[in-house]
């Protein structure tokens, strides 16, 4: 243990063992994996760090990266650097596209992958897709472990499903054959005034049918906008889709944003109604996106 200043506690475990034990008899510590989001606005003139901080920047069990034939496996401290130099072959191209809206590329080496899921201000650029991906994460404490659907991981308000003494260790990423991808970002994630949404979509297309897909985007807000209705009704449709369907879609998407409690602005609903227009006149076009 070191002592960064008389209110500060800095743990550095080095082990995953002894970073379980750490949070179970240190529960309401912060963890502290790259710091890019903890530090926010912390400033020279105001610095400002919790009172306990678990570091996982020695634990190189959390930064491992592995691959089978059926998924990626991914350590919650893996920084995004770390995890594009496995390269655009191998990632799944919409998630190698997220990765790079990670802040400024200098953040790449500090920012990890469980610091952007773990975030309680924002839904970070990697997160609507991992939900539509049937990722899961494990997540421990001191002896016990669960695996939980990336889509599960919020709660009504947005807030990660972590309980107390509970850290995320690892992600799951299942390779799964998506021939259309897409990943965009519009606006900067912390400032509501450039009307920020992420929005990205699956598809799987055969035969000029549409065999599968999956459509998710948010603003700045915790909140992530899916219907999985919406996308049923379009699965097992001839490719190219026609206008009512098209149509159709949009406002289904336009009330799902309506019936939630935290809607969108006018500007964001706008984007992402547009985006997913274009999305759905290009489906059956698997280069479309690239
Ligand atoms: C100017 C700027 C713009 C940015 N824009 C974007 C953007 O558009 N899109 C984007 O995706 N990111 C963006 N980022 C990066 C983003 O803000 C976060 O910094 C980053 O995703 C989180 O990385 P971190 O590892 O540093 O997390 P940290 O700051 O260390 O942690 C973030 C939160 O997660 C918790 N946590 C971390 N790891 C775990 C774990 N394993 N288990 C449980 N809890 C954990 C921490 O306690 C903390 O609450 C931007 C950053 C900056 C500075």
């Amino acid at each position: 243990m070191a002592e960064s200043d008389r209110r500060t506690h800095v743990y550095t475990p080095e082990t995953l063992p002894e970073l379980l034990q750490l949070c179970r008899r240190k529960p309401l510590a912060s963890i502290y994996a790259g710091g890019t989001d903890l530090l926010r606005g912390v400033t020279k003139a105001e610095f400002a760090l919790p009172g306990e901080v678990i570091s996982l920047q020695e634990i190189e069990e959390l930064r491992r990266i592995s691959r089978t034939d059926r998924y990626l496996e991914i350590g919650a401290a893996a920084t995004v650097a770390r995890i594009l130099h496995v390269g655009s072959s191998i990632l799944p191209p919409a998630f190698y596209d997220a990765l790079h809206a990670v802040g400024p590329p200098g953040l790449y080496a500090l920012a990890t992958l469980g610091g952007s899921i773990c975030s309680v201000r924002h839904i970070y650029s990697v997160v609507p897709l991992l939900s539509i991906m049937d990722v899961r994460f494990e997540i421990r404490r001191q002896g016990h472990t669960r695996w939980v659907p990336a889509s599960r991981f919020r709660d009504a308000g947005g807030a990660p499903a972590l309980l107390e003494g509970e850290i995320l260790t690892r992600v799951r990423i299942p390779l799964e054959n998506w021939n259309m991808q897409l990943f965009r970002q519009m606006g900067a994630i912390h400032l509501q005034s450039t009307s920020p949404l992420i929005l990205c979509a699956l598809g799987k297309t055969a035969k000029g049918v549409l065999d599968d897909f999956r459509l998710a985007f948010c603003g700045s807000a915790p909140v992530l906008y899916r219907n999985r209705e919406l996308e049923a009704e379009l699965v097992g449709r001839k490719l190219p889709l026609a206008g009512r369907e098209i149509e159709g879609f949009l406002h289904g998407v336009t009330e799902t944003v309506a019936r939630s409690a935290t809607p969108l602005s006018a500007l964001q609903l706008r984007r992402a109604t547009s985006l997913t227009r274009v999305v759905l006149r290009q489906l059956g076009r698997p280069d479309a996106f690239r």
